[in-house]
This record gives structure tokens, sequence and C-alpha cells, in this order.
């Protein structure tokens, strides 16, 4: 490689948002966000929808810093670990790390301490009652799980709705848990070789 290749390799990093701190992380590799030197024992995925049409990691975080804990603490901020978006808000199909996963603390998503310790808390920005997920959404959906299936050691029957553990309608009714099965729990290693390909 010449010296123009590599200072556009440089420059190309650096659009990558690969030193950004708190900055959402879409453009970094699923597989190179999931990894973490001090990684948590995580046991669980938790999915959610955010109930609203449109959002984003930062109006969450916003919404969440409201919020007071039972000892009337105020919430650190968003309680999810992953924000993936759905073009009203975010990027379709982006996928960011929140500070609960780059800290590697536990989770304000599961309403269920056992959930929220042990819980990998992954939210999708839709109401999935109204409509379900984009394609995009889905397609990021299943390559974020693949990943921290694979990053954390997580089975199958690990990877649950909201609506599983708790009385809520969380993720909604449309979201499309059995084609998750299909692309995600059944070709996670194929899905997997896909990302590292695309890396
Ligand atoms: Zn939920």
């Amino acid at each position: 490689m010449n010296r123009l290749g590599i200072a556009a390799l440089v420059i190309g990093l650096m659009h990558s948002g690969i030193c950004c701190g708190d900055e959402p992380l879409h453009e970094v590799s699923l597989t190179r966000m999931v990894q973490r030197d001090n990684l948590r024992e995580w046991k669980f995925i938790v999915l959610h929808h955010s109930a609203t049409e449109v959002g984003s990691l930062e109006s969450i975080d916003a919404a969440h810093k409201q919020r007071k804990d039972s000892d009337g603490n105020p919430w650190r901020g968003i309680g999810y670990h992953f924000v993936v978006g759905n073009g009203r808000g975010m990027k379709d199909g982006q996928v960011a790390a929140t500070f609960r996963w780059t800290e590697q603390c536990e989770g304000a998503h599961a309403g269920d301490l056992q959930y929220n310790t042990q819980g990998v808390g992954v939210c999708l920005i839709g109401n999935f009652e109204m409509e379900p997920p984009t394609p995009a959404q889905l397609d990021s959906l299943q390559d974020l799980v693949a990943a921290l299936q694979k990053g954390c050691q997580i089975d199958a029957k690990s990877v649950i709705r909201h609506t599983d553990i708790k009385a809520t309608a969380c993720p909604g009714k449309r979201f499309p848990m059995e084609k998750l099965w299909g692309g995600v729990m059944k070709d996670g290693e194929e899905r997997l070789v896909k990302t590292r390909k695309r890396e």
C-alpha cells in the first residue's frame, strides 16, 4: 500500500468512530463492539421494544434519567445495554452500545434483579404492538444476538423476550420471535462467519 493508501485507511478508521468513547459505535463491527476485557458473566439476552415510534439511545437516556429506583435514587441513565434504531431518531438497523455495556454494569430493564444483573438488555426502537421491526433492524438484531451469544457463551434458550419473564406486552405482539429463532439460534455460527467476513 502506498502512502496515500495508508493515509486514507487512517482517516477511514478515524471516521469509523473506534475512538469515540460514549458515542454510538454503529460502524465498529458488532463482534468488536461486544468484546470487552472486563466481561461480566452474562447468562441471558432480554429483548425489548421502546414502545415509541421514534427514538434513539439519547432520547431513552434522557427519559430514564428522570426515573428513580426503589430507594429514591435517580437512575444513572439508559437502562439497556444496546439500542437498535429503526430509521426514526437513529439510522435504520444502527446498533449502539450504551455505557452499561462499555462499563459492564448491571442493567435496569427487566424489573427483576436476576435478569438485570445477568441479562444483557437490548432495546429495539419501535412499537411492535402496532408494527413489526424493520428488516434492517431485524437483520442487525440477529447479528448482535449471534455476536453476544458467541462472546458471552449464551445458549439459545436464554435469549428471551421481556414478556417471558414479566407481565408486560414488551416487545409487542408483532415482534417476530419465531423469525429470530430461525435466523439466529439455528444458524448463529453461520451468521457470525458472515459478520466476520464483512469486517
Ligand atoms: Zn421491556
